[in-house]
């Protein structure tokens, strides 16, 4: 996590860029060190970054793989736009991101998906023009049919999700089975069978074009464990394909790709994952592959800066309670981990008082909600030495951050936002 050594136990401070900030870009850090106590906690986001680190997965990708963006994992219009560069296109989940998404790229491709979607909502898909749909049970493509009813000559192009059982071969992994269990995601492999009959010989085949498979299984995976996926889904989507007499044009594999909230520097293997599809790819001339991460995009550009209110001791242990807390970013709670953070001294100490500090050499990271489960990072070696007004960066808080959190919780302020 952070380095505990960027600061003598005496409290000496350093100025400037500190060795401890090792994972804050140079622009967050002087942003964050130049706002005022009240402007914290703040979320700041480095576009720049966020731009390079697109265009390297981007340039990591054989021709024929599309890249789109899930929107679900961070939708901040500042982020949509810098990413537009990167993707062929957004993955939108609901009506509320489709409008949304639509607004902020106007001329990007959507592929459109989710369960339960609405009769309002598919008709709005419908109007504006979505790329591709993820048809994830056979009565969804009832309700798209009705809807295209009412638009003579209006086709839609659609992916049928599929709910597969894949294992994960990775060399050094015990075999991961994964998909093919009970969800509300998806068909199961024999009723695609069956939908793909209905879009192949039925009327419903009139105006929705089967293009292929769509398969998002699976979160957290390494790239070989990705690329073992998406062999199988390939594999079986050709098969299938191959059994009904209908060209495979696209399959999309899904997003889910690696983030190490351990190590904040680790990132997810793209040159490797682009070298395996590209070698799929050789397989299945013809063929489109489409991935849709969000995670492994946006986690790295985004921070949840904030101070130290108070430092207490409890019990024997410490506790620095900083402003905000886990009702701004709810990531740590939800996923039972500590989040990495990165400590910027503050010097100024304007009161009489004495300063509170960590003095056990750790501390637990807590917010100001009253529930013991507002914490950001537990039993932190990190915050040794970490006193009252030091400001703290939670890195990683770039997806599935503040749009997953309960902001409502105890009416606190909101955080501010930043885009650099
Ligand atoms: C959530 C989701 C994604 C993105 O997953 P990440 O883990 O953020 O990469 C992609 N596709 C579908 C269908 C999803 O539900």
């Amino acid at each position: 996590m952070t380095d505990t050594d960027h600061r003598d136990r005496h409290g000496d401070l350093h100025q400037g860029l500190h060795p401890g900030l090792r994972h804050v870009t140079e622009g967050v850090r002087a942003h964050v060190a130049a706002l005022a106590p009240d402007e914290l906690p703040a979320y700041v986001y480095d576009l720049a970054a966020l731009r390079a680190h697109a265009a390297a997965v981007r340039a990591a990708l054989p021709e024929r793989v599309e890249l789109y963006y899930a929107a679900k994992a961070n939708p901040e219009a500042p982020l949509l736009t810098a990413l537009r560069a990167a993707v062929d296109g957004y993955e939108v989940s609901s009506g509320g991101e489709l409008a949304h998404v639509r607004a902020a790229v106007p001329d990007a491709p959507l592929a459109f998906g989710g369960p339960g979607k609405t009769p309002a909502e598919i008709a709005a898909a419908v109007e504006a023009g979505v790329h591709r749909w993820h048809v994830e049970s056979e009565q969804e493509l009832h309700r798209l049919a009705a809807v295209l009813a009412d638009r003579p000559g209006t086709v839609v192009d659609v992916l049928l999700r599929v709910n597969l059982a894949v294992t994960t071969d990775a060399l050094d992994a015990v075999p991961l089975a994964m998909g093919g269990r009970p969800t509300p995601f998806g068909l199961d492999p024999d009723q695609a069978e069956e939908c793909v009959r209905a879009l192949t010989d039925g009327p419903l085949g009139r105006q929705l074009r089967l293009r292929g498979v769509h398969a998002h299984l699976a979160s957290g995976l390494a790239a070989e464990e990705q690329l073992s996926v998406a062999s199988q889904i390939v594999a079986w989507s050709a098969a299938l394909a191959g059994r009904h007499g209908f060209p495979l044009a696209e399959v999309n594999i899904g997003g889910g790709m690696a983030v190490d909230y351990e190590d904040p520097a680790a990132r997810f293997d793209w040159t490797a994952f682009g070298e395996g599809l590209a070698k799929l790819l050789d397989a299945h001339p013809g063929l489109t592959l489409r991935i849709e991460p969000g995670r492994a995009l946006t986690a790295y550009c985004g921070w949840y800066a904030t101070e130290v209110l108070d430092v207490k001791q409890s019990h024997g242990e410490d506790f620095a309670v900083v402003r905000g807390g886990t009702h701004h970013l709810r990531t740590p709670a939800t996923r039972g981990h500590s989040q990495p953070f990165e400590v910027l001294p503050v010097d100024a100490w304007p009161y009489p008082w004495a300063r509170p500090a960590v003095t056990t050499g750790r501390a637990t990271l807590s917010g100001q909600l009253c529930t013991p489960k507002d914490v950001l990072a537990h039993a932190a070696d990190g915050a040794d030495g970490l006193r009252a007004s030091d400001r703290v960066l939670f890195s990683m808080a770039g997806a599935y951050a503040w749009n997953i959190s309960h902001h409502e919780f105890l009416m606190h302020p909101r955080p501010g936002f930043h885009y650099l």
